[in-house]
C-alpha cells in the first residue's frame, strides 16, 4: 500500500527566502508564531547571484549577496524559524487554513501564508538564445563570469543590472560591449558613470540583439541598429542578458488577483485578494525593487499576519489524521529537505 502523504500543520508559512521572506520570518519568530520558511530552490533568492551590495544600510563597506542572506537566515533560525528548501508546487487558498503543496507531495497546512517569492530573469527570446543557454548566453555574470577569461562579451539592457552585470565581467573579460535598445539608459547616473568609464566597456545604444550564433557554444551575437536597420555580427564569446525580471507568482494564478504583469495585487500595503494571504517583496513590487525595500514589505507582511492571527485565531483543522501540529517556539530549526 502507498504511504499516506505527510500533512503537517504550521501557523504561519513563508514561500520565499530572499530579504522580505527572511525579514518576515525574524519578524514571525520573535512574535512566536513559529514560521516555517519553504525557501524554493535555488534557495536565497537574487542575492544569492549578486556580488557586492553597497546599499544595503548597515554595512559601510558594502556586503556580498550570499553573506548577507546567510545573516537575514541565521537571525530567522535564531528565533525559531524552520526552513525546508522546496518549492511549492499547488497552492489552494478557498478556506482556511490554507493547504500548500511543497516539493514531492508534503502538504503544509497554514493559517496564514506570507508570498514573497521574488522575480527571475527575463530573457530575449531568441532561438539561438534558448539553444546556447548555459553554453555561452547567461542571466547571471556572478554565476558565469569567471569562465569567459580573456573573451569577449556581449550585456544586454540599459538598467542598474546590466551596468553591474557589465562591470562585473570586466574582472575576466577582454571587453564587454553593452547593447541596448534605446539612446537613452535607464540605470542610475552612479551605475553609468563606473560603467562609461571603464576601459573596457563600450555602449551601442539604439541597438538590438536580434540572434545569437555559434552551435556548441556563442561565436558572435547578431544586432540591429534601430536607426539604420542595419544587421551585423559582433565578434562574442559570450551573451549576457539583463533585460529584468518577471514577478514567480505562476504558482498563486487563479487562487489570487495578479496584475496584467503577473504582480500579485495587493492592497493595505501587503493583503492580498485572499484574506489571510499576504505578499510582500519583488513578487508584488515592480517599481522598486531593492533588497532593504523588499525586507522592509517583509517586515510589514509579518506586523499584518501578527495582527490578522490576533484578530482570527487558529483556523478549524478538517484533516484530523497525520498532521503534526507545530503550534509552539522551540521545534527543530534545520533544513529539512522534502
Ligand atoms: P530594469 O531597470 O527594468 O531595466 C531593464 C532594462 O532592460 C531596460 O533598460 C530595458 O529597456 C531593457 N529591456 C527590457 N526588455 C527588453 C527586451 N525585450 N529587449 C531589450 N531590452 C530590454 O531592470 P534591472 O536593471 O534588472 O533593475 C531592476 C531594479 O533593480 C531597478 O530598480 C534597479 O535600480 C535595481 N538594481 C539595482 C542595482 C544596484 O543598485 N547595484 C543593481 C541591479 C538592479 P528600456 O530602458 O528601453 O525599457
Amino acid at each position: 500500500m502507498p504511504a499516506a502523504a505527510a500533512i503537517r500543520k504550521v501557523r504561519v508559512a513563508i514561500l520565499g527566502s530572499g530579504p522580505a521572506g527572511l525579514t518576515a520570518a525574524i519578524y514571525c519568530a520573535r512574535a512566536d508564531l513559529t514560521p516555517l520558511v519553504i525557501g524554493g530552490v535555488p534557495a536565497g533568492g537574487q542575492l544569492m547571484i549578486t556580488t557586492d551590495v553597497e546599499n544595503y544600510p548597515g554595512f559601510p563597506e558594502g556586503v556580498q549577496g550570499p553573506e548577507l542572506i546567510e545573516k537575514f537566515r541565521a537571525q530567522a533560525a535564531r528565533f525559531g524559524t524552520e526552513f525546508v528548501d522546496a518549492n511549492v508546487t499547488a497552492v489552494d487558498f478557498r478556506r482556511r487554513p490554507f493547504r500548500l503543496t511543497v516539493g514531492s507531495g508534503t502538504t503544509i497546512v497554514a493559517d496564514a501564508v506570507i508570498i514573497a517569492t521574488g522575480a527571475n530573469a527575463r530573457w530575449l527570446n531568441l532561438r539561438g538564445e534558448q539553444r546556447l543557454r548555459g553554453h555561452g548566453v547567461s542571466a547571471c555574470a556572478t554565476c558565469d563570469g569567471f569562465f569567459f577569461k580573456d573573451k569577449e562579451l556581449v550585456t544586454v539592457g540599459g538598467g542598474d543590472s546590466a551596468m553591474e552585470e557589465a562591470l562585473f565581467l570586466t574582472k575576466f573579460a577582454s571587453h564587454v560591449t553593452v547593447v541596448h535598445r534605446r539612446s537613452e539608459l535607464r540605470a542610475s547616473r552612479i551605475m553609468q558613470d563606473r560603467a562609461r568609464a571603464h576601459p573596457k566597456i563600450s555602449f551601442l545604444l539604439d541597438t538590438e540583439v536580434v540572434d545569437v550564433l555559434g552551435t556548441v557554444t556563442v561565436e558572435g551575437v547578431k544586432i540591429k541598429h534601430r536607426r539604420t536597420g542595419k544587421v551585423e555580427t559582433l565578434p562574442a564569446q559570450g551573451l549576457f542578458v539583463a533585460i529584468g525580471h518577471d514577478p514567480a507568482s505562476e504558482s498563486f494564478r487563479g487562487a489570487l488577483e495578479l496584475d496584467a504583469k503577473g504582480y500579485i495585487v495587493t492592497h493595505d500595503v501587503t493583503r492580498t485578494s485572499v484574506e489571510g494571504v499576504f505578499a510582500a517583496g519583488d513578487v508584488v513590487d515592480h517599481r522598486y525593487r531593492q533588497a532593504v525595500s523588499a525586507a522592509g514589505l517583509g517586515c510589514m507582511a509579518a506586523l499584518d499576519v501578527e495582527k490578522f492571527l490576533s484578530e482570527h485565531g487558529e483556523a478549524p483543522m478538517e484533516i484530523a489524521a497525520g498532521v503534526a501540529a507545530q503550534t509552539r517556539k522551540g521545534k527543530s530549526r534545520h533544513v529539512r529537505p522534502m
